[in-house]
């Protein structure tokens, strides 16, 4: 699986950043920046990023 973001939607908010730091991150310009791949440890942050996310804007897409 991938993690995306739909832009369309994000307001970067940041709360993400928060609650998977390793996967998400703001850059100086206040925009998200992620990484698309992760380990199977890092899914628990990735899910609670998912539930924290005030406009649902996180996603993961396609097989493990
Ligand atoms: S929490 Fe949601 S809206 Fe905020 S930066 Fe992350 S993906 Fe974007």
């Amino acid at each position: 699986m991938k993690i995306w973001v739909d832009r369309n939607i994000c307001d970067n908010h940041g709360q993400c950043a928060i609650a998977a730091p390793d996967n998400f991150t703001m850059d100086d310009d206040g925009v998200l920046q992620y990484k698309e791949d992760f380990s199977d440890d890092e899914l628990e942050y990735i899910e609670d990023a998912i539930d924290v996310c005030p406009v649902q804007a996180i996603f993961l897409k396609g097989e493990q």
